[in-house]
């Protein structure tokens, strides 16, 4: 007789706690800061944002990483990134900061090549975004997400993007609510927030720390 197999959870690690936050599914937004959106090629008043999924495996808590394959064209895009532990379908605005379990510091990584093909041919971005390992996630810290604070990436000690939480052009509360009306939320759900401007690309060997104002950073390492 066949064995079933056994599945692992994918967790995330929580600041000053022993417990784990368990991951149900993965949420992007799209263009939430007006440079990214410009850097991008889009106008920032005209764009609704829109969203996108990863695999909720694709959640690494940092350390060394196999470099991804398929990719000549690696992209790093820093975000905050909001857990809930409540959920929902069509939730207002003024209720979505209850479902708030705590935020993070994540990296959206990107094969920005296959993204560029995927758009240029009509395709999904699902092996653009959705790869094994494609979002490393810090500590989360319990409580409200920062609404204002630095949000920045260096790559060996050198800046590549830095931003302000300010900037984004949906707040939390409003990216909840949109999503809300799209999908059913619950507890386990984890939302990416959008980048600010400075994407770029990550070589073998390179060495990522993620950072924003309040929270653990992300450091992630690829190998050679
Ligand atoms: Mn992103």
């Amino acid at each position: 007789m066949l064995t079933v197999p056994k599945l692992h959870l994918p967790t995330l690690a929580i600041c000053g706690s022993e417990q784990r936050f368990p991951v149900r599914r993965i949420y992007c937004v799209g263009r939430n800061y007006a440079d990214h959106a410009r850097e991008m090629g889009s106008d920032p008043s005209r764009d609704l944002p829109f969203f996108f999924g990863k695999p909720a495996d694709a959640v690494v808590g940092g350390g060394r990483l196999p470099f991804p394959s398929r990719t000549a064209e690696l992209h790093h895009e820093v975000e905050m990134v909001v857990a809930l532990h409540g959920g929902g379908a069509d939730v207002a605005v003024a209720d979505a900061a209850a479902l708030i379990f705590g935020s993070a510091v994540g990296i959206d990584l990107t094969r920005r090549d296959l993204q560029a093909d995927a758009k240029k041919n009509g395709r999904p971005w699902d092996m653009a975004k959705g790869f094994d390992r494609s979002a490393p996630i810090g500590p989360l810290r319990r409580g409200m997400a920062p609404a204002s604070g630095s949000i920045s990436l260096s790559i060996n000690g050198q800046m590549r993007q830095n931003g302000n939480l300010k900037d984004m052009i949906w707040s939390v509360a409003e990216i909840i609510a949109a999503l809300s009306g799209y999908v059913e939320l619950a507890p386990g759900d984890l939302i990416f927030t959008g980048t600010p401007a400075g994407v770029g690309p990550i070589k073998r060997g390179e060495a990522l720390r993620g950072m924003i104002a309040g929270l653990e950073p992300i450091e992630i390492t690829f190998q050679e």
